[in-house]
């Protein structure tokens, strides 16, 4: 079982640690010199950066939870020491609030 999670978890590790390189690397790219090209480009940066940080974000959700499964704390709500749910650690292995929590906290 904890094998599974830890390849799962490694998994999505690689997966956001591409993404967030990839939208690195387009934001990157200098801006065209047509105006109306610059405007268009503005915009694909701003939706860029919001990957960027979505993709940051979740890697550090994920290193976290491997730190967790080290520690043998997995599974456990860092908020208030539950169990979390086995489906919602199905669908997302980083989870670290149970249902209730990410309720109370908006997650
Ligand atoms: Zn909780």
């Amino acid at each position: 079982m904890s094998q599974d999670v830890k390849a799962r978890l490694l998994q999505l590790q690689a997966e956001f640690a591409r993404r967030a390189e990839a939208t690195q690397r387009d934001l990157q790219q200098p801006a065209p010199q047509d105006w109306d090209e610059q405007a268009q480009h503005r915009q694909n940066d701003e939706v860029l950066e919001g990957l960027r940080a979505e993709a940051r974000y979740e890697l550090v959700r994920v290193n976290d939870a491997l730190a967790r499964l080290e520690a043998g704390r997995y599974g456990q709500c860092t908020r208030c020491g539950a169990e979390i749910a086995a489906g919602r650690l199905a669908a997302v292995p980083q989870a670290d609030l149970c249902s209730p929590c990410a309720e109370l906290t908006g997650r």
